[in-house]
């Protein structure tokens, strides 16, 4: 019989008071894996009186004894690093390398979590006045809750889990109902750190859940990730409902490659970029912008590489490119690459209507390639999250720019180059949060903020580095005269 999954709150495994669930299938063999409880407010209220409840004694629990549950939680995720990410490539899809990959750099979130005792120190002044000393004091916000995507199952909810709690806050998690196995057993770990009861908490579902977070009185802020609409939905309700919010959107994410570029290691790099978790990554290349000569080498080394690479199963050691995560990820995937051709692109690598032996039924598409897309069309500005690359021609560095610039998202731009002028313009003019010089994926390290501009980002304070401390704190001045 099929398991329905528990949710996680006050400390014990519980089911879930919703009766409905949402079926969590490996997108490559189509095998039913579990039943993903919807939970309802109820759920919902239960959780966030239990956060309420503990945060009190969390509070006041010595910050170095908080910060050592983070020494403890990463030395179990260390010795199940194998089970982590093969729970990851059967929920999702990508392959065991892109998996590893992302539990080593969920490790480095928990890592930057222990040095909370550094970080949430705060200054002070001796004599503001006679007498009158000033200092800041940063305490815990209260109860906090993150709403997180399929796309990188386990890393995303450490992105804020362990600084939040580190910090003294209580916590609640809603994961994506696609993607709910790798949180299941991210929570096993927790459980195993004996955590007073209440300080972590998981409620497991889709709309209904998340709904209930950002309008619960008792939540101080929701941290999110996930596509562009839902972070805008996301912003304006949290926002009403007076949480702070900080809320990560989806990308269209350039790539410049000047006639300068070392042309073999920007193929390299776009490929990976481009291809890696099937395009299924914020930051994945979407559209490689050739400058001048650049554009036909771009396109002729391409062509020949997209097409070696190796699809199927993530859990085969030499594939190189997974499922997308469902059949109707496959299917809007494959309409925008109809669209495209519509629109008079030129389809040089076709990855619609492939399929895997042995993985009839998976979601697959293949690498594609998409040459002379144009400006203004469907596939030069929104967002595909599939294993599709578009290149589009420009006359100049500055054009690149411009149609770098003329996109309504801003999570990340690259350039590859061997020009450290031209490198410069770009890092200085181009808006977009996260910027790549001769790097395909720009993605920050745990201590920086994640960056994200215009549509990528909806907020103030952005996850990760010392924007998460000012998210997860409250400053407190104190002014003090004693006579
Ligand atoms: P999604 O927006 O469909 O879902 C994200 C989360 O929001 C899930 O937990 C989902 O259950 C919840 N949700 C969905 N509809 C909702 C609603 N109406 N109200 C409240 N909550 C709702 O995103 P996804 O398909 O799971 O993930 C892929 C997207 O995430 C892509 O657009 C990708 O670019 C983006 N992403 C962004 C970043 C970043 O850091 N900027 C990182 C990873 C993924």
């Amino acid at each position: 019989m099929t398991k329905t999954i528990k949710n996680y709150i006050n400390g014990e495994w519980v089911d879930a008071r919703a009766t409905d669930v949402i079926p969590v299938h490996d997108p490559a063999t189509c095998e039913l894996l579990a039943n993903c409880p919807d939970s309802n407010i109820d759920d919902v209220n239960t959780a966030v009186q239990a956060a309420t409840d503990a945060f009190e004694e969390w509070r006041s629990t010595p910050i170095l004894s908080r910060a050592q549950y983070m020494h403890h939680f990463k030395v179990l995720v260390e010795e199940n690093f194998e089970d982590i990410s093969q729970i990851v490539v059967k929920e999702h899809g990508k392959t065991m390398d892109e998996a590893r990959g992302e539990v080593r750099r969920a490790i480095e979130s928990i890592d930057f979590a222990m040095s909370v005792p550094v970080l949430m120190r705060s200054d002070g002044l001796e004599d503001i006045s006679s007498g009158i000393d000033e200092t800041t004091v940063r305490q815990p916000a209260g109860v906090f809750a993150a709403i997180t995507p399929f796309n990188f199952p386990f890393m995303v909810p450490l992105w804020f889990l362990p600084t939040a709690i580190a910090c003294g806050n209580t916590f609640i998690l809603k994961p994506s109902p696609q993607t709910p196995l790798s949180t299941e057993l991210l929570f096993e770990m927790l459980d195993e750190l004996d955590l007073p009861e209440g300080v972590v908490n998981l409620v497991n579902g889709g709309v209904p859940s998340a709904q209930a977070l950002m309008e619960h009185p008792d939540i101080t802020g929701v941290s999110f990730v996930g596509s562009s609409p839902i972070a805008k939905i996301i912003y304006e309700t949290c926002t009403r409902h007076g949480k702070r919010v900080q809320a990560q959107g989806g990308a269209k994410n350039y790539i410049a490659v000047m006639p300068d570029a070392n042309m073999e290691a920007s193929v390299k790099n776009i490929l990976g970029a481009a291809y890696g978790c099937a395009g299924q990554r914020c930051l994945a290349a979407a559209v490689a912008v050739g400058v001048g000569d650049a554009y036909d080498q771009l396109k002729d080394e391409l062509t020949k590489q997209v097409a070696n690479l190796k699809v199927g199963y993530g859990l085969d050691e030499t594939t190189q490119m997974g499922t997308v995560i469902s059949d109707s990820a496959k299917n809007r995937i494959e309409s925008m690459i109809a669209q495209s051709a519509d629109e008079g692109a030129d389809i040089v690598i076709d990855g619609r209507g492939i399929t895997v032996d042995g993985y009839e039924k998976g979601s697959w598409v293949g690498p594609t390639l998409i040459a002379d897309v144009k400006r203004d069309t469907t596939m030069a500005t929104e967002e595909v999250f599939g294993p599709v690359l578009a290149l589009m021609k420009a006359d100049s560095f500055e054009e690149a720019v411009d149609i770098i610039n003329d996109s309504h998202y801003g999570n990340a731009a690259s350039i590859f180059t061997s020009n450290g002028k031209q490198a410069r313009e770009f890092k200085y003019n181009v808006k977009a949060g996260n910027i790549g010089v001769n790097i395909g994926v720009a993605a920050p390290s745990a201590s920086f903020p994640f960056g994200g501009q215009k549509d990528s980002f909806f907020g103030d304070l952005h996850g990760q580095g010392m924007d998460s401390i000012e998210f997860y704190t409250e400053r407190k001045i104190v002014i003090e005269r004693w006579v």
